[in-house]
């Protein structure tokens, strides 16, 4: 058996600081610190936390009033904003970046009267928060089809943006429709997909060309990692999606398949690592590193962490 250890694969630059957020807001403020959803979509990351103290919560009434809350690397929507200064939570702002800046857009384009077209996932964190930007002026797209169902009172002021963990090639589907049929529409095509989501995609469906068997590490509920699996099965290869070494079923290998591994830019290394080595143990398996596109990103850490009083009531 030969395994490839796709790259890049698991934590992005948005995750990595949000992790980090949490591990340092827990150090410096003590527990409990609330978590405003899951601070990723990983059972293996939240279950750590939930060892360490953090309480993730769903509902700002279940955090006492002067808490610490930490938003988590999806962000939140103005509203949850608006509460959290309501209830003098000090808020620990760990919002990837990249999503912030789907925020901004979403609301620069809502104060210039657009309607803004949202191409995503009903229900995923992250469209829920961009959505409460502009709720009356944002409609959700979730697929070609729904593209092609849209009707807006004005073609002239339309915008779209994304969710940054799509199908790159899907979402493409989707922005091409939209432009086809509301030539005016306008939008980033460029960068409508985080690097990160981009470079996993890209990555895997390079390396599964190769492979008998893809491993995508990751948690039911990570967007990107389903994205990952459906990619590589979409290449014709057997995927399977698992959370962790547990899933992985021993008796449907016979021993000299290529397998690739991926993860999730949820999914810790130390878990692909088990994974991997599962392998080695029961198959022999030789393990090699394949890296289709190097990442060098790195976020700041939020501003609140930078001292240690919390900043309370932000909004
Ligand atoms: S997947 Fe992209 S947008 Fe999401 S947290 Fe990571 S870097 Fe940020």
């Amino acid at each position: 058996m030969q395994i490839i250890l796709a790259g890049p694969r698991g934590f992005c630059a948005g995750v990595n600081m949000a992790i980090e957020s949490l591990r340092l807001a827990i150090e410096r403020f003590g527990t409990p610190v609330y978590v405003y959803h899951e601070i990723v979509h990983n059972t293996w990351v939240v279950e750590d936390f939930r060892r360490l103290g953090a309480v993730f919560v769903d509902d700002l009434a279940q955090v006492p009033r002067g808490s610490h809350l930490l938003y988590s690397a999806h962000g939140v929507s103005p509203e949850i904003r608006r509460m959290a200064a309501e209830r003098e939570l000090a808020v620990i702002d760990a919002t990837c970046p990249l999503v912030t800046k789907v925020h901004r857009e979403a609301a620069g384009y809502a104060r210039k009267g657009y309607t803004i077209i949202l191409i995503g996932h009903a229900g995923h964190d992250e469209v829920i928060g961009v959505m409460g930007e502009a709720p009356d002026a944002t409609v959700l797209v979730q697929t070609p089809e729904d593209a092609d169902r849209l009707s807006v009172s004005d073609p002239d002021k339309l915008a779209y943006l994304t969710q940054t963990t799509l199908s790159v090639d899907r979402a493409s589907v989707i922005i091409e429709r939209l432009r086809q049929k509301f030539p005016k529409i306008v939008g980033r095509p460029k960068d409508a997909i985080c690097y990160a989501t981009s470079n996993r995609q890209e990555a895997v469906r390079t390396l599964s060309r190769e492979a008998d068997v893809v491993l995508v590490v990751g948690s039911a509920n990570s967007s990107n990692s389903q994205r990952l699996a459906e990619l590589a099965s979409a290449e014709g290869v057997a995927t399977h999606l698992i959370d962790g070494p547990g899933d992985i079923d021993l008796d449907s290998f016979e021993g000299g398949e290529t397998v690739v591994i991926t993860a999730g830019a949820s999914a810790p290394e130390s878990v692909v690592q088990q994974c991997a080595e599962l392998l080695v143990q029961r198959f022999g398996a030789a393990v090699e590193s394949r890296t289709i596109r190097q990442e060098q990103v790195s976020f700041p850490l939020p501003k609140t962490l930078e001292n240690t009083s919390g900043m309370r009531g932000q909004r």
